[in-house]
């Protein structure tokens, strides 16, 4: 098992499995992005021998994320390679939801029996607004397919922004009334390239909170305020779904967290909000022996720090959100 010095034991992963994607949403990335050479990346070989390390020092749960982790090549045999390594018990995905139409039952087959699907807006307009390519009817239709084959709960996650999509929130909130999905508001962060977006439109996790119950009554705290993940969980009256608000910088959960990420480049990163990264691809590529990469990711793990430092006005710029897997 790994733990870090604050007593956490640490067993889930967070794999970017790519930095690119096939949308370019406003709060992500700009819409010119440039991405990594494929030969700074993480071959599908290089990713099995650091899972297995993972694996090895007790980590069960893994998430792909991105980017857009479907469009990595060879992704359904990377997900079936990883989820049949001994001790993974768990395989899930944050994804754009783009490709689910096509993945959903191969994904299922292949032991994902869950993921979290991004939508900020039921208005197909202010969906292309946002994402600045995606179709909505594509998504939906992507959302519906994960449901019918049994990955559920549906989770989705929704980033509200001023000026933009501020009353889709309660249009997504009203979802749960009928369908027992999760919708999860992520309150927007700097990363990157910091733009005026991320810092002027932020809209609160206690705005959209609000909003929500002007429109459809109050909102009742779930599991006696026992976070799920990084969400804390609420539900409307007699609704069948439940609403979750993630507020990293207002409300952080670094007692609880229990997490660490893997970049697409070989990188290993011990906070998403904190630029500290580890080089394990420069070792594994030099020749280092299992023993001394495991040795490495062990005590790398050990360092992982405690508290974000955005609430002083720290950023970390050296990646956008799409480059460390949100
Ligand atoms: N492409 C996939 C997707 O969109 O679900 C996975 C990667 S994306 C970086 C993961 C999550 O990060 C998404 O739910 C997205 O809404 C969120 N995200 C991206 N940029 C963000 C930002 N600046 N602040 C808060 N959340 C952000
Ligand atoms: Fe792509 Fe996800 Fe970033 Fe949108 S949030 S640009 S879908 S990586």
């Amino acid at each position: 098992m790994a733990y870090d010095r604050f007593g956490r034991n640490l067993n889930y992963l967070r794999i970017s499995l790519t930095d690119r994607c096939n949308l370019r949403c406003i709060y992500c990335m700009p819409e010119e992005m440039s991405f990594r050479e494929n030969a700074e990346q993480l071959t599908d070989d290089e990713l099995l021998v650091l899972v297995r390390l993972f694996a090895d020092l007790g980590f069960e749960k893994i998430r792909f994320t991105g980017g857009e982790p479907t469009i990595r090549p060879n992704f359904l045999d990377l997900v079936q390679k990883i989820g049949s390594i001994p001790g993974i018990k768990f395989l899930t995905m944050t994804t754009n939801g783009t490709t689910l139409t096509k993945l959903a039952e191969p994904l299922m087959k292949a032991r994902m029996k869950r993921v979290n699907i991004s939508l900020d807006s039921l208005d197909p307009e202010t969906y292309k607004k946002i994402t600045r390519k995606g179709y909505f009817e594509n998504v939906w239709a992507g959302i519906l397919e994960a449901e019918r084959v049994g990955m559920t709960p549906i989770k989705l996650n929704s980033v509200i922004v001023r000026g933009i999509n501020e009353s889709d929130a309660v249009e997504l909130a009203r979802l749960t009334i009928d369908r027992p999905w999760q919708i999860r508001f992520i309150e927007m962060m700097p990363f990157g390239v910091i733009t005026d977006l991320q810092l002027k439109q932020v809209v609160t996790m206690e705005e959209v909170k609000a909003r929500i119950e002007e429109s459809l009554g109050k909102l009742h705290l779930e599991n006696f305020g026992k976070l799920d993940g990084e969400a804390r969980v609420f539900r409307l009256e007699g609704a069948r779904g439940e609403l979750g608000f993630i507020s990293s910088v207002s409300d952080p959960f670094c007692y609880s967290c229990n997490r660490a990420r893997l970049t697409a480049d070989g990188r290993l990163r011990l906070c998403l909000l904190r630029e500290g990264e580890v080089d394990l691809l420069t070792p594994l590529r030099s020749g280092a022996s299992l023993d001394e990469m495991r040795e490495l990711i062990k005590n790398s793990l050990w360092e992982k720090p405690w508290g974000n430092l955005l609430s002083e006005g720290v950023v970390a710029v050296n990646r956008t959100m799409s480059e460390i897997g949100g």
